[in-house]
């Protein structure tokens, strides 16, 4: 099976969050039919392979607020070849489209409190039709958001933190984030992985839109072209990074000597781990205690 990390040009995005260089950036109508070509010839290929394809796309933008996205993840996911196929989202769009894909098709929702009324965030996560992970970026400022949003969301949601790029966390300001995600410690820290296994390169490669592929977003060596069939040459078991350390939870799930196929066994690219929902925490007892949670079950 081949897992694939899309990326194409759309670098467009209808929130504004402070911490992002895409933040209510414009795509113009050439940047836009150009991703949307780029998309449907990807999508195409995936329907002519013979072997199995897991797909997330990873957008620099927004990619549901499109409608060749949509049609993409309903489509992909129906194929008999394809296992997985996810999408990075902030979840601003409609969500009733969603009931026509295959159990197949899974969300990464980012929640981003500045960009979204609460209730209307949390009443789409709960409608959702489909596997869906739902996180927050570990900003000190988001903590009463992230505690509200593990109270409220069902218990077999998993909710991730992403550690904030460049900060760094006290043992007790990580362990307040690891009450609402207990596998924070995984991305507190950037991850050393010079000269360490690494799937990617060899059964996972990064696709951009004219189909170059790396073996990953991060390192920029390219390995061939996905419409030439160039790049199957240079897929090889377990190559090594290349890299000092790799930072970005897309990245190091694959690196081996983490193990995290294992945790996040059946929901790698949808970033759910296998046991989830887990045993509770105290901490997460207490927290829910003081918001005056009701009686829903607990992960
Ligand atoms: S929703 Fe994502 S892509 Fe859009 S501005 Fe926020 S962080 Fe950037
Ligand atoms: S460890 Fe990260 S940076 Fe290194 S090859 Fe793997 S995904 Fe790429």
């Amino acid at each position: 099976m081949l897992t694939i990390l899309y990326r194409g040009p759309l670098a467009s995005c209808d929130y504004d969050c402070a911490y992002c260089p895409f933040a209510k950036r414009r795509d113009t109508p050439e940047q836009l039919r150009a991703d949307r070509a780029a998309l449907e010839r990807f999508a195409g290929w995936v329907a002519e392979q013979p072997f199995e394809v897991s797909v997330l796309f990873t957008p620099w933008g927004e990619g549901l607020v499109r409608s060749w996205y949509r049609r993409a993840l309903v489509e992909l996911s129906w194929l008999p070849n394809v296992t997985k196929v996810a999408i990075q989202t902030n979840l601003s769009c409609r969500t009733e489209w969603l009931s026509e894909a295959s159990d197949r098709a899974a969300l990464w929702v980012t929640y981003h409190p500045t960009q979204v009324p609460y209730d209307r965030f949390l009443g789409k996560i709960r409608s959702l039709p489909v596997r869906h992970s739902v996180g927050i970026v570990g900003d000190p400022a988001h903590l009463t958001h992230a505690r509200r949003l593990r109270t409220d969301l069902p218990a077999d949601t998993y909710l991730w933190v992403n550690a904030e790029e460049g900060r760094l966390y006290t043992d007790g300001e990580a362990a307040e984030w690891s009450e609402i995600d207990p596998l924070f410690h995984y991305s507190r820290f950037a991850h050393p992985s010079a000269g360490l296994p690494c799937r990617t390169g060899d059964d996972v490669i990064s696709v951009n839109g004219d189909g170059t592929v790396r073996r990953c977003h991060f390192i920029p060596e390219v390995l061939g072209n996905l419409y030439d069939g160039s790049y199957r040459a240079a897929l090889r078991p377990r190559p090594p990074c290349p890299a000092a350390a790799c930072d970005c939870h897309i990245g190091y799930v694959h690196l081996e000597p983490l193990g995290l196929y294992d945790v996040f066994a059946g929901g790698v690219p949808e970033r759910i781990p296998a046991a989830w929902p887990r045993e509770p925490s105290p901490g997460l007892l207490g927290h829910r205690g003081a918001a005056g949670a009701g009686p829903s079950p607990m992960p």
